[in-house]
């Protein structure tokens, strides 16, 4: 077997052993949504589960379609909360951002992921071109620090700047694109990799495409879903690829679910993907990431 088939066994069989819970959590992220006394005290909960340190980091191994190998890993934040138990990032990302927690919240998964990536990269010289993908928040691209935030988490990992890449929806980038130009284009200088997140699905006129400083596009895990061979979401996936490649950006497929999506993206021409069929997200202790490192 190979690693990634490795890798996907165990992670059935942990998924399966989780999916009882998962659906309560689903509905209670929920309830929580809407409930304005729950969000308050989420509010309080999550402030001081970031001073404590008690956020965690999961990482999504991003995978070469073409040679079944591992590349990188988006890293995405985590909160058990002690009474309630897992809650969504769909859940606090949003509860952060009023509550102004977003820019220590993007520093902690920043500087976790950065110090990672160096773990792993020095383990084996196979490892030393794996990337970190970090997503972050538009009060993150409004905010003036950015570049220097990032500059330090790099320093402190020891991290070479390519190696490392951040993730803007598309959403973000086209309401902040004035304010955050000269930033994004000092992190591009710089060599970090910018990736516009759920490619697609925003409104991002084609004409800002060309002039964005980004070098890749992640296309939205609804085309994945909905694509059937011959459909016109295929024909708009493979539209989204060739304008992507002529334009010199790389494309990275997220959510892919099925062995039928994995082949038919490839064979459009997409060589980097994501989702649950070739890894769910992972947590570094977990057993089945050893088995990346089994290779
Ligand atoms: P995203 O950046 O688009 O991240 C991908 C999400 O899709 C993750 O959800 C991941 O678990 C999920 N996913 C991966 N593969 C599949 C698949 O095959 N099928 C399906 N249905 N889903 C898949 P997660 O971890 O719940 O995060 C949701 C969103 O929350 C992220 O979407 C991102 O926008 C935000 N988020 C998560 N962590 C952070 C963070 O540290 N900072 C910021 N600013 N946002 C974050
Ligand atoms: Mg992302
Ligand atoms: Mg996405």
């Amino acid at each position: 077997a190979t690693p990634a088939e490795m890798l996907r066994d165990a992670d059935t069989a942990m998924y399966k052993a989780k999916t009882s819970g998962k659906a309560r959590y689903v509905l209670f992220d929920n309830l929580l949504h809407t409930d304005v006394a729950n969000r308050m005290r989420l509010e309080g909960d999550l402030r001081r589960a970031l001073a404590e340190g008690r956020l965690t980091v999961a990482y999504q191994p991003l995978f070469d379609l073409v040679t079944g190998r591992i590349t990188g890993f988006e890293a995405l934040a985590r909160w058990n909360h002690p009474e309630l138990g897992a809650i969504s990032p769909a859940t606090f990302i949003p509860i952060a951002e009023d509550a102004r927690l977003m820019l220590p919240l993007t520093d902690f998964v920043l500087r976790t992921a950065c110090r990672q990536l160096q773990a792993w990269q020095s383990r084996d010289a196979t490892f030393a071109e794996l990337t970190m993908n970090v997503n972050v928040s538009e009060f993150d691209v409004a905010h003036p620090s950015l570049v220097a935030r990032v500059s330090a988490a790099l320093v402190e990992a020891h991290l070479k700047t390519h190696h490392l890449t951040l993730e803007l929806t598309e959403n973000i980038l086209m309401a902040r694109l004035e304010a955050a130009l000269p930033t994004l284009t000092e992190l591009r200088r710089l060599g970090v990799g910018l990736s516009v997140d759920d490619f697609g699905t925003g409104y991002s006129s084609l004409r800002h495409l060309s002039k964005l400083p980004v070098n890749s596009l992640k296309i939205d895990r609804a085309f994945a879903a909905e694509m059937q061979r011959g459909s016109n979401e295929s024909a708009v996936v493979k539209g989204i690829i060739v304008l992507g490649h002529s334009l010199g950006k790389s494309i990275i497929a997220e959510g892919i679910e099925t062995a039928e999506q994995m082949d038919q993206l490839r064979d459009m021409g997409c060589t980097l993907g994501q989702g649950f069929h070739l890894a769910r997200p992972l947590t570094a202790p977990d057993p089945a990431m050893k088995l990346l490192f089994i290779a």
